[in-house]
């Protein structure tokens, strides 16, 4: 691999960050089939089998115990199927009736297991790790070798593998793995999911994974789904400045004490956990679709309730801003989009789909009430990828009919950007999702590294359109928030605020950043560095007409 390529894959966990390549060790390998037991060792091979199922389930159940959140449930989940009597039944007939090693029964019977789930696709196939992941435990305890699985460092480092198991994901919490690269994997493999509770960027599905040099030094941009082999030393700096996490008091604010509430982005429960404890001001993005992605069933009312319920308790007496699913694009959801589109992210997906499916949208409103009703949370609800005052009227009214009283949405296309203000007749509040309204501003694939200089939110176009609605908002006497990634950086965040937006919600790693480069600055700085950017021809003319008024490099 030549330095400085770059591979392609699909980011399933934000963040940007450099560190040596490291390989996951490798599988066992195929048992012989050809040695077969004669009659009187067969028993023998029998007990081994048992044995080794008991010695697993009790390795996992330690490591679950030492586990929390999801990490747990999935090693538990391995537990159970290592001590499932069926896959030992099955083993152990194999060796009785043909005379099997006791590794070579276990490999024929996962394997057969594993055929079956795949066979069924989408979300069971990826299940099918959780088979060999127990499979190859067994094997090591009956051949007494290790494990294969996540290598122990003291340096940070980036694992590379084809796939993990879940209890390798899993195996990561607390280690010194900072980022994730797998050549297979979807965005609802275990990998996408234990990355994302963890806080680890990750690229899933990179062709060419497994050829990326042991020891390499990679930058893992888990936004854009890229994976730079020996980047240059500034932008390893950069990585490597962004991925400190200052702390935050929990009090956004100006130099003059001009409140700007810094707000976390969740996905579910687990996330809020960590945003309170990141001492975020409340939730000003919570991606419901997150809480569903692997499902094919639409959940129920129950379900929903139980899931936002999960994420209000985290922040009694605050504000969560929810948004109804955004499914569809890049973050398709099995039970929601079932149709193949050429252009799905101008396709059928966020708000649109209430259009085909009136009564999913009803429903998640009526779940997103009773959940509300049940905790103390200031609960607001918004809608994603709105582009008429039509749609948004149509979705304010249903909010109201399910008994929610703050109903705002989403600003991610330049046409509601630019309609602010009569969307402002018919909505309480809006958020602008500058993840999109740049994509949709610039014309430019958001997960496409080629493009990634033009989904740029310091591109003028987009901070005109921002300015836009900032000005409407203040006119109108309501609140603009700001969730996309913009929010977090904090050499964009007073420029931000200058333009009209009233909070910022990120990633709870962010807001320590953001809160100090808010602080040393006042209202009338912001809106001079805003003024200079937006007047810019070109990103690197609004950077440093930013930094001109703002001080610092004014890297974005
Ligand atoms: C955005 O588009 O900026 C946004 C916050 O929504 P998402 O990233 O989930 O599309
Ligand atoms: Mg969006």
């Amino acid at each position: 691999m030549v330095p400085g390529a770059v591979l392609q894959g699909r980011g399933v966990s934000p963040g940007r960050v450099a560190a040596r390549a490291v390989s996951l060790a490798p599988a066992l390998p195929e048992p012989d089939a050809e040695t077969v037991v004669p009659p009187e060792g067969r028993e023998a091979e029998v007990s081994t089998i048992e044995w080794a199922a008991v010695a697993v389930a009790d390795q996992l159940r330690s490591r679950a115990e030492r586990a929390r959140g999801e990490a747990r449930a999935i090693l538990d989940a391995s537990r159970l199927l290592a001590s499932d009597p069926e896959l030992v039944a099955e083993a152990t007939a194999l060796v009785r009736a043909q005379g099997r090693t006791a590794a070579r029964a276990v490999w024929e019977t996962s394997a057969a297991h594993e055929a079956a789930l795949t066979a069924l696709g989408g979300r069971m196939a990826e299940r099918a790790a959780d088979i060999r992941d127990v499979r190859d435990r067994m094997i090591a305890e009956i051949l007494r070798v290790d494990m294969p699985g996540v290598p122990e460092r003291d340096e940070p480092f980036v694992l590379v593998a084809t796939d993990l198991a879940p209890a390798d994901t899993a195996a990561l919490e607390g280690g010194s793995c900072v980022a994730l690269v797998t050549a297979d994997g979807g965005p609802t493999s275990h990998t996408a999911i234990i990355a994302r509770a963890l806080g680890l960027p990750a690229v899933v599905g990179v062709a060419g994974a497994t050829g990326i040099p042991e020891g390499a030094m990679v930058l893992v941009d888990g936004d854009h789904g890229s994976i730079h082999v020996d980047p240059d030393e500034a932008e390893i700096a950069e990585a490597r400045a962004a991925a400190v996490v200052v702390t935050f008091d929990g009090r956004g604010r100006l130099a003059d004490g001009t409140r700007v509430p810094l707000l976390a982005n969740v996905g579910g429960a687990s996330d809020a956990g960590s945003a309170a404890a990141a001492h975020a001001e409340g939730v000003g993005l919570f991606r419901t679709e997150f809480c569903f992605l692997d499902r094919t069933e639409a959940p129920s009312i129950e379900e929903q309730v139980e899931a936002y319920r999960g994420v209000l308790r985290a922040f009694p007496g605050r504000k969560v801003v929810v948004r109804t699913l955004d499914a569809g694009s890049d973050k398709p959801l099995p039970f929601a989009n079932d149709d193949d589109e050429d252009n799905p992210a101008l396709g059928v997906r966020g708000l649109r789909l209430s259009r085909r499916r009136p009564a999913l949208l009803d429903d998640q409103l009526r779940a997103l009430a009773r959940a509300a009703d049940a905790e103390s949370a200031d609960v607001e609800v918004m809608a994603p990828m709105v582009a008429t005052v039509d749609e948004a009227a149509d979705f304010a009214a249903r909010c109201r009919a399910a008994g929610l009283d703050r109903a705002g949405i989403m600003i991610e296309t330049p046409a509601a950007a630019l309609l602010a203000a009569e969307l402002f007749e018919v909505v309480d509040f809006v958020s602008l999702g500058t993840n999109d309204l740049a994509q949709y501003t610039l014309a430019a694939d958001r997960l496409s590294s080629a493009l990634a200089d033009l989904n740029d939110p310091w591109q003028p176009a987009v901070l005109r359109l921002i300015g836009t609605v900032g000005a409407a908002g203040r006119a109108a006497g309501k609140p603009v928030g700001i969730c996309g990634e913009a929010a977090g950086d904090p050499a964009l965040a007073p420029v931000l605020v200058g333009l009209g937006a009233t909070s910022l919600s990120m990633t709870p790693r962010a807001l320590g950043r953001v809160a100090a480069a808010l602080d040393v600055v006042g209202p009338d700085e912001c809106r001079r560095a805003a003024e200079g950017a937006s007047r810019a021809a070109t990103a690197a003319e609004a950077r440093q007409a930013a930094a001109l008024v703002l001080g610092g490099g004014g890297a974005g």
